[in-house]
Order: C-alpha cells, then structure tokens, then sequence
C-alpha cells in the first residue's frame, strides 16, 4: 500500500479498535500481513484443536499452510478431507477457529454473508476463542455500505472463486438471486460480542482478500 495511504487507515484503525473494543471485542493492530502468523503462533496454544472459515485472506497470510499437518496442532482441515461436512462440525466444537470478515464498520459491527452457514455459526457460538483477520479493504463507513460491500465485491468474487454459476458471476453485482446455488443464505451481523473478549479481531493495515 501507498506509504501516504497507510498513514490515514493507521488513523482509522486506532478509531476502530476503540469501538470495537467498546462492544467488548479484542482488538489487535499489525502492520503487515507477515505478521499475522507469529501473533497466532503466541496467541494460540499448542495443542489446540483449531477450525477455519473459507477465507482468502487466511491463505494470503500464510495460515493454512502453517497449520496443515503442523504437529503442534490438532487442525480440523477442512481442504483435505472427503467429509467435509464432518470437519464443518468438529471446528463447531474447536478450541480455535479462524476466519476473516466480509466486512467491520467504523462504529464495530462485523457483518458476514454465508453459504453453509459454518463460519457464521463459529463466529457466534461454540469455539473458545474466534480470532477475525481483516484487512483495511474490508473497513465500511456504516452497516449499509457493509451490505453494499458483499453485494457489489465480496459475494459476486467468491461467486467466481467457488465456481459457482450464478447471475451475479455475468452482471457484475448482486441481483439478490433465489438459485440453488446461491452462496447468499445466512446473513449475520455481529453488533456486541459476548462473552467479553472471546471473538479477536485482527486488523492488518494492507488490504487483504476481497
Ligand atoms: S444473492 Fe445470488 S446474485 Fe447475489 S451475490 Fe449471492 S449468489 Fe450472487
């Protein structure tokens, strides 16, 4: 990222963990996207079963292939496996679970868009810990331009990537479709997170996934 641009998103992302910590989140400023693996490997104890959400931004950083078949770990991966929906409910039960955010606004709402749902039901419920890695590029100014967000970028690209057929793919945004294959089917907005402390967010001042 341009060097001017870092400097204001710094400015914003002191605003945001404020309102985040706020509606009790735990919050964590990093610089850089390198840094993200040595904070989960001091945050995260060994030994620790640990589920993740589908997320580019996790593999941009590097975490899926820190975690695949990494010894210090019990990790519920879900790539390699040919029961995938058996790996969907073990992370329901994980010690950790990963994931980033479709979006957080600057007053401290996360606010996700799910397929399957099994992201969304880990952020809410059932894993210990839950630590959310965002990049600047996920930051909205409110919950509106949050649903914009996934409506015009977020859902249409993970369209693409998951190769799913659907109008959004041809049209370019979000046509609010009722295909079988829509990706769109659990909407969950995260205003306050309780137990206190229990969902971490992690803000990483690059832009980071989509
Ligand atoms: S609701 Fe349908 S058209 Fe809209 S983003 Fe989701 S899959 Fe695409």
């Amino acid at each position: 990222m341009n060097e001017n641009a870092e400097v204001i998103y710094a400015a914003k992302l002191e605003r945001l963990k404020k309102k985040l910590e706020e509606r009790q989140f735990a919050v964590t400023l990093l610089k850089r996207k390198e840094e993200v693996l040595p904070f989960l490997k001091s945050a995260v104890p060994e030994g620790a079963s640990i589920g993740v959400g589908g997320s580019v931004t996790l593999d941009e950083c590097g975490v899926i292939e820190w975690l695949t078949d990494n010894p210090n770990y019990r990790f519920i991966d879900r790539y390699h496996t040919d029961d995938r929906r058996r790996a969907f409910r073990e992370s329901l039960l994980a010690d950790v679970f990963l994931m980033s955010t479709n979006a957080v606004t600057m007053d401290g709402i996360l606010y996700n868009v799910d397929g399957t749902g099994n992201r969304a039901a880990a952020l809410i419920y059932g894993p210990d810990q839950v630590y959310v890695i965002a990049g600047v590029n996920k930051i909205t100014e409110n919950l509106d331009a949050a649903i914009a967000r996934v409506e015009q970028t977020a859902a249409p690209i993970n369209n693409v990537r998951l190769k799913k057929p659907n109008p959004c793919t041809a049209f370019g945004e979000c046509v609010h479709c009722n295909e079988s294959s829509s990706i769109c089917n659990q909407f969950v907005f995260t205003r306050r997170c309780q137990p206190p402390g229990r969902i971490h967010v992690v803000l990483v001042n690059e832009e980071l996934g989509y």
